[in-house]
């Protein structure tokens, strides 16, 4: 048997609806907001990411599946969106648009990880990315459309954590601070934050060992280092989200690795699931996101300040299922029709194309079922109405429709069902 690959998954048909309603709420959440919707390619040039994402994050580094094409080129699966969609900003000229660009995408993201619980090999994404506006206000207006949409999807026990990272003045001087505090407890750390040490100190904070996490916990807080211009703009965000009501937890240990990142950077975080070892509930980043005022340039295009956001959506999902019992299933068939005999069987296909077509979900006999399996399965996909045709009622028109709920029957002109049927709302 050929199985998938290991970290990927199917989803079937009983998990769908929940994917659809949250794709379905995540777009007019979008729309409230006023995001216009981009598609990007699955693969690019592998410098992109290097650029956009940073050769020294983990993703670049160990994560990436890349490949060289038939003419030598190398390519990689995107592992995000953000950097594709900067890409397609400059490509295609949006940077001479009105300003804010706002966009949304959903995509799927390849990064070669340890398969677990909430992190998978490929997984999916929806995000938004908002270009042309610097101001706390704008950063203040992802961030709720974060809020809006975990609000929507009714996900419970949900952290905003936030913070600052300063920029390209105030971030030199936090670099030397956090070096001088790690190289003392260089030997306590794992082998990858001390290599960090060297290449990109900040992502120690980010570090997922318990050990790293201890040593990081006395670290010196980048808040402390901010300049005048980023202090006032992470009061202003702080005080315009408690204005709107969205409550956050300041927490300077929230970083993004990248040089380009800027300012604010936030989290949601929210419990998926119970873990299986100790039953306790397992918290996990379902969105997560930061302004990037220098990535537009790093990628060759003109200077444009941008912000934006991630979110996860199998963890979505799984918050949401954890949240609640209540999780959609697919819209079950308005009516079955049970023909009787070899005409009434061509005659059903025709009603049933009928009835399609005026969207009535219709189904009828293609196994050739005797009549009473036909009723067994019509019980069975939940139909909520069905009807027996036989030579009788291809004759007369006229046929009995039985209500599977109540058993109620009624006689009914076979032409009407449609109209019937729509009155019914079901
Ligand atoms: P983490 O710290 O959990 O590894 P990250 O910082 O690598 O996350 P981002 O690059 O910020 O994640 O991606 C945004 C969101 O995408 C995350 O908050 C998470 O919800 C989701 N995500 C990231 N990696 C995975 C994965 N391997 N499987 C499933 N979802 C993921
Ligand atoms: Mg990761």
């Amino acid at each position: 048997m050929i199985i998938k690959p290991r970290g990927t998954s199917d989803i079937l048909p009983k998990d769908t609806p929940v994917w659809q309603k949250t794709e379905k709420t995540a777009r007019e959440v979008a729309e409230l907001y006023g995001c216009g919707e981009i598609r990007f390619p699955t693969f690019e040039a592998t410098e992109l990411f290097a650029r956009g994402v940073g050769d020294t994050t983990d993703v670049v580094q160990k994560e990436m599946y890349t490949f060289e094409d038939k003419d030598g080129r190398s390519m990689t699966l995107r592992p995000e969106g953000t950097a594709c969609v900067v890409r397609s900003v400059i490509e295609n000229g949006l940077a001479g648009e009105a300003m804010p660009l706002k966009l949304y995408y959903f995509t799927s993201c390849f990064r070669y990880e340890k398969p677990a619980a909430g992190r998978y090999r490929e997984f999916y994404q929806f995000g938004t990315e908002q270009f042309g506006a610097d101001t706390p206000a704008a950063d203040a207006s992802v961030i709720s459309m974060a809020d809006t949409l975990i609000k929507r999807l009714g996900i419970k026990n949900v952290t905003l954590r936030m913070n600052s990272i300063g920029c390209r003045s105030c971030r030199p001087a936090y670099r030397e601070a956090l070096v001088a505090y790690f190289t003392d407890k260089k030997d306590q750390l794992c082998d990858t934050c001390r290599e960090r040490l060297k290449t990109n100190p900040m992502r120690i904070l980010d570090c997922k060992s318990p050990v790293c996490q201890a040593v990081a916990a006395d670290a010196p807080k980048v808040t402390d280092y901010l300049c005048e211009n980023c202090r006032t703009h992470n009061d202003t965000l702080l005080s315009l989200l408690s204005k709107m009501g969205i409550e956050y937890t300041p927490d300077p240990g929230i970083v993004r690795g990248l040089d380009y990142y800027t300012k604010t950077v936030f989290e949601f975080t929210a419990p998926i699931g119970l873990d299986p070892k100790t039953g306790e509930e397992k918290y996990l980043t379902i969105c997560a996101g930061g302004r990037y005022d220098g990535l537009v340039e790093e990628i060759g295009g003109p200077k444009l300040p941008g912000i934006g956001f991630a979110a996860g959506m199998d963890r979505l999902i799984a918050a949401m299922k954890h949240s609640s019992q209540d999780v959609p299933t697919q819209p079950a068939p308005q009516i079955y029709i049970a023909p009787l005999g070899e005409a009434a069987s061509t005659e059903a296909q025709k009603i049933v194309y009928d009835l399609r077509m005026s969207g009535i979900r219709a189904e009828s006999d293609v196994v050739g079922r005797s009549l009473k399996s036909q009723m067994k399965y019509a019980d069975k996909i939940g139909a909520a109405y069905t009807v027996i045709i036989g030579d009788n009622e291809i004759g007369t028109g006229r046929a009995i429709l039985k209500n599977m709920k109540t058993s109620e029957q009624t006689e009914i002109e076979i032409g009407s069902i449609a109209l019937i049927l729509s009155k019914e709302g079901l």
